[in-house]
C-alpha cells in the first residue's frame, strides 16, 4: 500500500499560513482525525492543475503532474502556430492546446481573476504589464510565479502526455504516459488517485448550417484565430456572442470590408451595426449556406461572404479517461458529477478541476483543489454515494424544469456570485 496512516495523536505538520510572508511555521492537531496522506497523479499543469498541485501537497499528499507541454501556463501559453484543419474537426490532426488570439487581454480584472492565496498583483520589475486587464503574456508570467513560489514545478513532469487513465480491479488508478520527445514507449504507474485538469478549450464545437459543406467559401474556428490580417477586404459571418465573439468581431472590422455578427440571441428582423462601428452588422442566425457563395439568413436576406468564423465555444474532452462509461461527455454535460467535482461512484479518486464556466476561474480552482486534498486526507467527509447520486439527479432535473440545456450544466452565470 502506498497510502500512509497517520494516527499520532499529537502530528506536527507544516502549513503555509495564508499570509503576504507565506511564513512556514509548525501546527498541532492534537484533535482530529487520522489524516491519510494518498499518491496522486494530476493531467494537465494550466491553472487548474497547479493549484490542484499546490494544494494536494499542502495537504501531506505524495503529488505528480503530468504535462504534455514543456511549460506551465496550459491554454496562457501564447503560440502563432495552428492547427492544419481550420475547424479543428480532424480527430487526427495535430493539436495545438492553446486558443488564445494575439490581442487578447484577460476579460477579469486581475483583483478577481487571481488565485485567493497569491493575488494577480502589478509588478514593477522588468517589462511587465500594469493594466487591470492585462494582456496574456502577463497571465503567463502570473502562472510561472505561483508555480516558482509554491515550489510546484519539482512536481512536474514536462513533454509527458498521459494517454489512458483506467481504475484497476484493486482499486489503483493506472496512468498509462509517454515522453513525447523519445520514442513511442508508453509507461505505466499505479496511484489512489486521479485529479483531472487537461482544461476544455482546445476541442472546437462548430455551429450546423445546412448546405455547408457545398458552399465554397473558407470556415475558420476561433481555435485557430491569431490576428486580423488574413481576413483583410473579407466579407466575413462570424458566429457567436461570447466574450471571443465580441473581441474577434471589432478586431476583423478594422480590416475586413464587412463583419457579420450571426447569433441566435439576435432575433431583430431590421439588421443594425454594431454602435461605434459601421461595417459590423448583427445578424439573426443563419438559415443555409450556398452553392453560390451565399449565405441566407431569415425573412429571405442573403449575403455574398468569403469567410465563416465560428466562434462557438468548445467541447470537453478526456481521450484518455476510461471509466467504464461511468464518466460520460452528453451534449458537453459531463456527469455525473457532484458539485461539478466528484463522480459519486468513483469518489473520491477521480476528480476534476475547473470545468465550470462563466466563473472566476483561478479562484474556483482554488476552492476546488482544497476541497479535493481535504476529503482524500480524510479531513472532509463527503456525503454517502447515495446522497451525492440524489444531488445531482436533482440538480440535472432543475435544470430541466428550468428549461436548461445540458450543455449549459457547467455554466454558472447566476450562481457564482450571489
Ligand atoms: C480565449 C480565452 C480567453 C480566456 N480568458 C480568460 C480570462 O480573461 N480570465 C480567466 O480567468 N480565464 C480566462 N479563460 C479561461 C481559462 O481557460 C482558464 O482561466 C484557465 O486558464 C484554464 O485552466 P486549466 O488548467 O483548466 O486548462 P488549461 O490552461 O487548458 O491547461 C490544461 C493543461 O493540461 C495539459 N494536458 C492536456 N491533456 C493532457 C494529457 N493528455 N497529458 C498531459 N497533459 C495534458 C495541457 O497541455 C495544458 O497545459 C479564457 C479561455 C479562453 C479560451
Amino acid at each position: 500500500m502506498s497510502r500512509q496512516s497517520i494516527t499520532n495523536q499529537f502530528l506536527y505538520i507544516h502549513k503555509q499560513i495564508h499570509n503576504p510572508k507565506h511564513i512556514t511555521i509548525p501546527i498541532i492537531l492534537s484533535t482530529m482525525s487520522p489524516i491519510t496522506t494518498c499518491n496522486v497523479a494530476v493531467i494537465g499543469a494550466g491553472a487548474a492543475g497547479l493549484a490542484a498541485g499546490r494544494h494536494l501537497r499542502r495537504e501531506g499528499h505524495s503529488v505528480t503532474i503530468f504535462e504534455k507541454e514543456s511549460q506551465v501556463g496550459g491554454i496562457w501559453v501564447y503560440t502563432n502556430t495552428t492547427e492544419p484543419d481550420p475547424l479543428g474537426l480532424d480527430p487526427t490532426r495535430p493539436v495545438i492546446h492553446s486558443s488564445l488570439y494575439s490581442s487578447l487581454r484577460t476579460n477579469l480584472p486581475r483583483e478577481t481573476m487571481g488565485y485567493r492565496e497569491y493575488p494577480f498583483v502589478v509588478r514593477k520589475t522588468g517589462q511587465r504589464d500594469p493594466r487591470r486587464f492585462p494582456g496574456h503574456e502577463e497571465v503567463l508570467e502570473y502562472l510561472k510565479e505561483y508555480a516558482n513560489e509554491f515550489g510546484i514545478g519539482e512536481l512536474i513532469r514536462f513533454g509527458t502526455e498521459v494517454s489512458r487513465v483506467w481504475r484497476r480491479e484493486c482499486g489503483k488508478w493506472e496512468v498509462r504516459f509517454r515522453k513525447r520527445s523519445e520514442s513511442d514507449e508508453y509507461v505505466e504507474e499505479d496511484f489512489d488517485a486521479v485529479v483531472v485538469c487537461n482544461g476544455h478549450y482546445t476541442e472546437p464545437r462548430i455551429a450546423y448550417i445546412p448546405g455547408v459543406d457545398r458552399w465554397p467559401g473558407k470556415q475558420i474556428h476561433s481555435h485557430n484565430y491569431r490576428v486580423p490580417e488574413p481576413f483583410q477586404n473579407k466579407i466575413v459571418v462570424l458566429i457567436g456572442s461570447s466574450a471571443s465573439a465580441v473581441d474577434i468581431s471589432r478586431e476583423i472590422a478594422s480590416v475586413a470590408n464587412e463583419v457579420h455578427l450571426a447569433s441566435w440571441s439576435n432575433t431583430d428582423e431590421e439588421s443594425a451595426t454594431l454602435p461605434g462601428y459601421d461595417n459590423i452588422w448583427l445578424r439573426p442566425m443563419i438559415e443555409s449556406a450556398n452553392e453560390d457563395g451565399t449565405i441566407s439568413f431569415p425573412h429571405g436576406f442573403k449575403i455574398s461572404a468569403d469567410i465563416i468564423l465560428h466562434c462557438t465555444g468548445y467541447k470537453y474532452h478526456f481521450p484518455f479517461l476510461d471509466t467504464q462509461g461511468i464518466v460520460t461527455v452528453d451534449d458537453n454535460r459531463v456527469g455525473p458529477l457532484y458539485k461539478h467535482v466528484f463522480p459519486p461512484s468513483l469518489a473520491p479518486w477521480l476528480s476534476f478541476v475547473g470545468l465550470p464556466w462563466k466563473v472566476a476561474p483561478f479562484p474556483q480552482m482554488e476552492l476546488q483543489s482544497e476541497w479535493i486534498a481535504g476529503i482524500l486526507s480524510g479531513r472532509i467527509s463527503l456525503p454517502s454515494e447515495n446522497e451525492m447520486m440524489k444531488d445531482v439527479e436533482a440538480f440535472y432535473e432543475s435544470l430541466q424544469a428550468s428549461g436548461v440545456p445540458k450543455r449549459y450544466t457547467h455554466n454558472m452565470t447566476g450562481y457564482q456570485v450571489k
